[in-house]
């Protein structure tokens, strides 16, 4: 068998829903272009059907391959487990199951590689069945970003959907830190890339496994695995009250030596032994924060555990 030029990975978890239409739609794609490919299912601990469907799949096409995860180690992880896996091929396409990513997009993908890209990616220009809160809180995510950020830019409006070349890819999978923040990854790699426009379709069917406190924490990872904006805010905020509480003591020593000594302000030394507690609590929160990625880190763990590899043929 000559090794397949395109490598399609698949993060799924609980998608026994979709995951027929899904390989109905993707193969329909993959075969109009007329490349060799496969298709790198990675089954993320999931409860349901998925598994039996995926080797069903495999059994009548032998262009599925099937990384078995050992349980479930979210999203991300899962990406890089289907990406280490993806036989050696060219190019490595990242979509979701649930078909929000469409897979007919591809083809305008591959034009971008074809034109010289190392990297093509799908950027969303309508975001069909998603709230208004969820919207506007995406882009506030963006721009906080991009304030903190630094050097790494985030393309906007862009998820994992994309097409990378193998240098592209050899480059990503060098990096191997446990708290994973695909999109900061993706863009800290770098490398010339070009955006393909496309309508986001609302999930074909199943639920997503996202709520609000997920997407904080997605958020937090974000925000604490690319920069050290926290902690410098920590210090300017540190500076300034301490500014102001100079500035505030002058202003009581001169009352003091010039107008006497009634003892009051009760109610003002417990503001600000309060205000001082909380800001006090709420910086070592963040030095918590990036501490506790250090610590995961230095345990040296793998990232994930396989638990069956079913290669293609
Ligand atoms: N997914 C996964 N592991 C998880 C959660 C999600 O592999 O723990 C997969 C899921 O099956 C889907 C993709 O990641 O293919 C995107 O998930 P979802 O649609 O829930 O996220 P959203 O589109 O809301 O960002
Ligand atoms: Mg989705």
């Amino acid at each position: 068998m000559p090794r397949p030029s395109l490598s399609v990975v698949v993060p799924c978890y609980n998608e026994e829903e979709v995951l027929p239409e899904f390989q109905r739609r993707i193969i329909a794609a993959m075969d109009g272009t007329g490349m060799s490919f496969e298709i790198v299912y990675v089954n993320d601990g999931s409860r349901d059907r998925t598994l039996e469907i995926m080797l069903a799949m495999q059994a009548a096409d032998p262009r599925v391959a099937i990384v078995n995860l050992s349980r479930n180690f979210g999203k991300e992880i899962a990406l890089t487990a289907g990406l280490d896996h993806a036989a050696c091929a060219d190019a490595v396409i990242v979509i979701d199951a649930d078909l929000q990513d469409p897979p007919e997009v591809i083809p305008d993908l591959i034009a971008g590689w074809r034109q010289g890209y190392d990297v093509a990616y799908a950027q969303r220009s309508i975001r069909h069945g998603e709230g208004f809160i969820k919207r506007s809180t995406a882009h506030a995510f963006y721009r906080v970003m991009q304030r903190l950020g630094g050097k790494v830019k985030l393309p906007q409006d862009t998820g994992d959907f994309r097409l990378m070349s193998r240098r592209s890819l050899n480059a990503l999978l060098q990096l191997r830190e446990q708290h994973r923040f695909m999109k900061g990854l993706f863009a800290w790699v770098g490398f010339p890339s070009i955006a393909v426009p496309y309508e986001r379709a609302p999930r074909a069917a199943g639920t997503t496994k996202w709520n609000w406190w997920k997407l904080w924490n997605l958020s937090l990872e974000g925000i604490t695995s690319f920069t050290v904006g926290p902690l410098k805010i920590a210090s300017y905020l540190g500076l300034l009250v301490a500014i102001l509480a100079s500035i505030y003591l002058i202003q009581l020593l001169v009352r003091t030596i010039f107008f006497g000594n009634p003892v009051s302000g009760y109610p003002s030394l417990m503001a600000v032994v309060l205000f001082l507690g909380g800001v006090q609590m709420m910086m070592l929160g963040v030095i918590g924060e990036y501490l506790g990625r250090v610590f995961n880190e230095t345990k040296g763990r793998p990232l994930y555990i396989v638990e069956s590899h079913l290669p293609s043929a």
